[in-house]
């Protein structure tokens, strides 16, 4: 690295873009919450305050009212703070917790899955001796109108399968046995072209990243819409065992698309990368860390009826190696944070204009050179 072209701490122009993109996006999530929030105070506009609340939720209507308030207020205020000094960055607001419903939230909730995500990969590739072979597995159920149901049955087979694979006395295991271990998480949405053939049924699935100390046998092939895709036999034989109405398992080996020669030749798997940089790998975490419903991508009637059915539900988790990493010393900014100088940002949402505007801002400078000497001493 040629240390003379780097830029000033203060100027990091990618980290400035960072921030810009991240304020884009919560506006547009902040703005289709408010649009869910309107939805559901209208789906109970006069309605007494102690009747029962639609949906089949399990409170009154007052209740409703007061999630759809606080869901109305969630991210209004956002207090950006700009660690220039050491490329760093968070936003504090309010929030309202509910992201299932709640674009924002579903942001936050989002990319804090990210950074542990890559933080147990990088313990789990220190301690690994070999090679680590990264896929992204996704299978799903058949398509039904009860969301609640298809969840069901897709996260008890699911949870089947991983404690099949802990090989124990007489049992044997199966195709999962042998991986170190993996992160997933739970999506629904409205399956394609349900609609159009006048039914509204739910795609229930689950996309895993899972890591493997050798190649899996997975096929190439090509999709229904003529795209390539990669097939697992073994396992979708397996998944129709378990499931009885469902086979679909895809399983696409992550591969590092900076090195085309690689992923031509077919040991594309050896190209697998070392770098937390390639950008590969980090859209496949970034697949399994959304949270189970885009309601980016959803309507305010649709978004509501997933809450209603899956709140209260675990719709993400992490088995073999990638449980229970211990990621308690993984993170020395954060100390670093209470140190450093910083600029405050104030942002207001705007309805109209469905985004952020600056309201302000203010310089904090850091705990001066002496005094970090004397906190680290
Ligand atoms: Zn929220």
């Amino acid at each position: 690295m040629d240390g003379q072209k780097e830029d000033a701490p203060g100027c990091n122009q990618e980290r400035r873009n960072r921030i810009t993109g991240l304020i884009q996006r919560t506006g547009s999530a902040k703005s289709r919450a408010v649009d869910v929030s309107e939805y559901i105070r209208a789906s109970v506009a006069g309605q007494h305050r102690q009747t029962l609340a639609p949906f089949g939720l399990p409170f009154d209507v007052e209740g409703l009212r007061r999630r759809a308030n606080e869901l109305a207020g969630c991210s209004t205020l956002l207090r950006l703070k700009d660690y220039f000094e050491i490329d760093d960055y968070r936003v504090e607001t309010f929030r309202c917790r509910q992201h299932l419903i709640c674009g924002p939230c579903a942001i936050v909730r989002g990319t804090n899955n990210v950074r542990s995500i890559m933080e147990r990969f990088e313990v789990v590739r220190r301690t690994t001796a070999g090679r680590i072979y990264p896929y992204l597995l996704t299978m799903g159920v058949k398509t039904g109108p009860d969301l609640a149901e298809r969840c069901r049955h897709m996260a008890g087979n699911w949870r089947k399968l991983l404690s099949e694979r802990r090989v124990r006395g007489w049992r044997q295991g199966n195709e999962l046995s042998g991986l170190l271990g993996g992160v997933y998480s739970f999506e629904a949405k409205i399956g394609k072209g349900s609609e159009r053939e006048g039914k509204r049924l739910w795609n229930f699935h689950v996309h895993a990243l899972i890591f493997s100390p050798e190649p899996l046998p997975v096929q190439p092939g090509i999709g229904s819409d003529g795209k390539a895709r990669y097939y697992w036999p073994e396992m979708s034989e397996r998944w129709r065992g378990l499931t009885g109405d469902s086979f679909i398992v895809e399983c696409h080996p992550i591969v590092d698309r900076s090195r085309p020669a690689a992923v031509a030749e077919g040991d594309a798997m050896d190209a697998v990368v070392g770098d937390l940089a390639d950008g590969s790998l980090i859209a496949a975490v970034c697949e399994v860390s959304k949270y189970a419903v885009k309601v980016a991508d959803s309507s305010p009637a649709d978004a509501v009826e997933a809450w209603a059915s899956l709140r209260g539900r675990r719709l993400c988790g992490s088995f073999g190696a990638f449980l229970g990493v211990d990621l308690a010393e993984e993170n020395p900014r954060l100390s670093l944070r209470e140190l450093a100088a910083y600029v405050e940002y104030l942002y207001r949402f705007n309805a109209g204009t469905k985004g952020y505007s600056i309201e302000g801002f203010r310089i904090h400078r850091g705990v001066p050179d002496g005094a970090t000497k004397a906190v680290i001493a």
